[in-house]
């Protein structure tokens, strides 16, 4: 009944409820069971328990059906809005000043008018006053985290906010550039079969770090069997060409271009027109000098992983003379500094892989297979935001929906292999 009902785009469990009274669908798909609302909030609360294990149990059994072939898979993410306003976001001393206001109207001995912000109820305050708590905790984490970052891209602390409505969800950019708080949900398709393999849902706003854990998560239902895996070039980071090679994992996925920003207008000289020298550690400059290794630091990366720089500098005494010199450095600069990531030759050979005509044809089948699962989620399940709060419950409906989605593919897939000249597409 309720896979029915995601199917139906309904997210809602009080919808569920009207509608398994007044819909003969419903009735027929319950049997006449009519649970109360309270029962099918419950019942979506606990799916989050056990809806991993439906979907493995259900992909599994079509991997053996020879249903669908698992070796290539398809990964993307997509932002879905989380069920909290965008226009109540705190920050510290809001939050702060709310907690006081919250415990004096629990305890009976604020005076003053009980502002519109506290609920109406008891039940309600005490389950505002946990999500304060949860607030107050994500806050110091994100107020920590802006203090580790270098002092040019550390904001204002006062400008930190947490959504009290849903703590859990963090605060990004969606497909519209509307700044609000979210969840990414992450998907790895079959090529050809359109079937989820395994999803991801996780607090937070990028794709970054997410390929490792659904190349895990994937081959823990379909095992060995998947051996290439199609993404976009937001998963060709090093730490994910490196995840892919110790998987043992084929990765096709363009090399996002470098930057723009980082060359100043008078520097017309590409970094790649700089060869790198393995051998002697240090890069060859078009003018045929040597930028010597420098020195090295660590940059932080996502999930606390960190990663290796080290800095490669000319001789200024090679650049004075040098007839490249206004097309190479920034004006005033007397010479030329590099960045090399340790393992960035992994993203020059990807760079150079997917140059191939061949590559560049299978690049294609990325939006083919992916981008119809969210266009299918978003447009006829109308997944834009979700129904729920907290983590929990987010998860358990990005399950609900993928098992609604699996099984109906499914039953395209049977019916098409039963009678191959009736064909569902
Ligand atoms: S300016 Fe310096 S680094 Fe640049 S090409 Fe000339 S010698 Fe090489």
């Amino acid at each position: 009944m309720v896979l029915y009902q995601y199917l139906k785009g309904n997210p809602s469990p009080s919808k569920w409820m009207q509608e398994a009274r007044d819909h003969d669908a419903m009735k027929w798909l319950g049997r006449g069971y009519v649970p109360s609302r309270t029962a099918w909030y419950n019942f979506r609360d606990r799916a989050a328990r056990f809806i991993e294990q439906v979907h493995t149990q259900i992909v599994q059994r079509a991997v053996d059906e020879e249903l669908v072939d698992p070796t290539i898979g398809v990964q993307d993410g997509t932002s879905i809005a989380a069920a909290a306003s965008r226009h109540r976001m705190i920050n510290r001393s809001t939050l702060d000043k709310r907690i006081e206001i919250l415990d004096a109207v629990i305890a009976e001995t604020f005076t003053e008018e009980t502002p519109n912000w506290v609920p109406p109820t008891a039940s309600g305050r005490l389950d505002l006053r946990k999500r304060m708590d949860t607030a107050s905790e994500v806050l110091n984490q994100r107020i920590q985290a802006n203090a580790e970052k270098p002092r040019d891209k550390r904001k204002d602390p006062s400008k930190i906010v947490v959504s009290t409505s849903d703590p859990d969800a963090p605060l990004g950019r969606d497909k519209m550039k509307v700044y609000r708080p979210m969840y990414t949900v992450q998907l790895m398709v079959a090529a050809y079969s359109y079937i989820i393999l395994s999803y991801l849902c996780e607090p937070s706003s990028t794709d970054a770090g997410t390929l490792a854990p659904m190349i895990d998560k994937t081959k823990a239902i379909v095992g060995d069997r998947l051996q290439e895996v199609h993404a976009d070039c937001g998963y060709t980071s090093i730490l994910d060409l490196k995840v892919c090679r110790e998987r043992n994992i084929q990765l096709i996925a363009p090399v996002a271009a470098t930057p723009s920003k980082q060359k100043s207008a008078a520097e017309k000289i590409a970094r790649e027109d700089f060869i790198w020298d393995a051998q002697n550690n240090c890069y060859r400059c078009p003018a045929g000098n040597d930028l010597k290794y420098l020195d090295r630091g660590r940059k932080q990366r996502q999930g606390g992983q960190f990663i290796w720089e080290s800095r490669f500098r000319s001789n200024p005494d090679d650049c004075q003379g040098c007839s490249l010199l206004a097309q190479c450095l920034k004006s005033g600069a007397t010479r030329k500094t590099l960045k090399r990531l340790e393992g960035q030759e992994l993203v020059d050979e990807q760079r150079q892989r997917m140059t191939a005509p061949a590559m560049q044809k299978r690049l294609k089948l990325r939006g083919q297979t992916v981008e119809l699962a969210f266009a299918d989620a978003k447009g006829h399940r109308k997944m834009h935001s979700f129904h729920g709060r907290g983590l929990a419950r987010v998860r358990a409906e990005s399950g609900l929906l993928v098992v609604a989605q699996n099984i109906m593919r499914l039953d395209n897939i049977e019916k098409k292999r039963a009678n191959p000249s009736q064909s569902t597409a």
